[in-house]
């Protein structure tokens, strides 16, 4: 019998000491930059500190390293997506997901309605806000509220802490959401969504409204990177497999209609979201997560993807990558 290695090779990071050197230079590389605008579509958002931006590097092995305001609470938003993902995926399984919500990106904006019309009522993919409503619809209960317990208690395991909501924001968005709405009715129209429609919206609200730092994200999205395990308390929080399929669907799509040049420029599976949050993971090493409230026209915060970029490049965790290429001059367009 060959003896068959059980991890996939992806290669290591560098020294700890030069990690930590490495995202404290990020962080003063951009701190300066005012580039991108704060969402205020969600009226509280728009009262977010611009000057907020911290980073976090989680390493599976649960060193983390950070700079700035790593530790600083916000709505986790969009980012909130890739986890209940993750956690529909471990219940419903790979081909479930793949025919109920799909996992192909649509070129259209995160709240797009045209997308869902132009491809017959399906939502396309978990990460758009049609998709991620059908995907939280799946998630196991039989009523909303037990539902939303699994949303909030799989995402706390995610984290390796217990997440709570942010109440002012959860009210901002319920009294503002519309568009979602409408989505979800459209789905049912469609047959496309299980359960009441308003209930669904409403969990989706809830679970973009949980609180979460720089430093959560990178926990997060390291749980990702270690076959779901979580580096914060060791629990295999999903299964290897399920890592595999999620992070699939975040690189096709989880920078919406800019997922190509995410890829193209940083090379990882990631997610953001409008309050200015960005998990990126580098499978088999570790994750970052990334928080600054200037956002671009996707609605992907400007410094956190730069530093990104940067520490992709520097770090070597581009997957695409067979060695480290040193960090470009030019910046990310905003
Ligand atoms: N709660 C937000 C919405 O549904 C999340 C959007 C995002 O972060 N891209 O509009």
């Amino acid at each position: 019998m060959l003896d068959v290695p059980q991890r996939a090779r992806t290669g290591d990071l560098p020294a700890e000491t030069r990690v930590a050197a490495l995202v404290r230079e990020a962080h003063a590389r951009y701190a300066a930059s005012q580039d991108g605008t704060v969402a205020d579509y969600i009226p509280i958002l728009g009262e977010a500190d611009p000057r907020l931006f911290g980073l976090s590097l989680t390493e599976v092995d649960g060193t983390v390293h950070h700079a700035g305001d790593a530790d600083v609470a916000f709505s986790v938003q969009s980012i909130s997506k890739a986890f209940v993902l993750a956690l529909v995926c471990e219940s419903i399984g790979h081909e479930q997901v793949h025919r109920t919500v799909g996992v192909n990106n649509t070129g259209l904006p995160f709240s797009s309605v045209i997308a869902l019309e132009l491809n017959e009522g399906s939502p396309m993919n978990p990460m758009v806000n049609a998709g991620a409503i059908a995907t939280t619809a799946l998630m196991p209960g039989e009523t909303a509220e037990q539902k939303w317990r699994a949303v909030q208690e799989g995402l706390s395991r995610f984290a390796g802490r217990p997440l709570e909501i942010d109440q002012q924001v959860l009210h901002s968005e319920i009294a503002s959401n519309h568009r979602n709405q409408g989505i979800s009715e459209l789905l049912t129209s469609y047959g496309r969504l299980r359960g009441q429609p308003e209930e669904m919206v409403e969990i989706y609200t809830r679970q973009c409204s949980l609180l979460v730092t720089a430093d959560d994200l990178a926990v997060m999205g390291a749980t990702l990177a270690d076959g779901g395990v979580n580096p914060r308390t060791r629990q295999q929080v999903v299964s290897p497999e399920v890592c595999r399929d999620t992070l699939s669907v975040l690189a096709a799509c989880g920078m919406y209609e800019r997922s190509g040049e995410w890829l193209f420029e940083i090379g990882v599976p990631a997610k953001s979201g409008v309050s200015g949050g960005i998990v990126a993971i580098a499978p088999g090493k570790g994750a970052l997560g990334a928080f600054s409230p200037r956002l671009d026209r996707a609605g992907t915060s400007v410094r956190g993807q730069r530093a990104c970029a940067f520490l992709s490049r520097s770090l070597g965790l581009n997957l695409f990558a067979s060695r480290i290429h040193p960090p470009k001059g030019s910046d990310i367009d905003e």
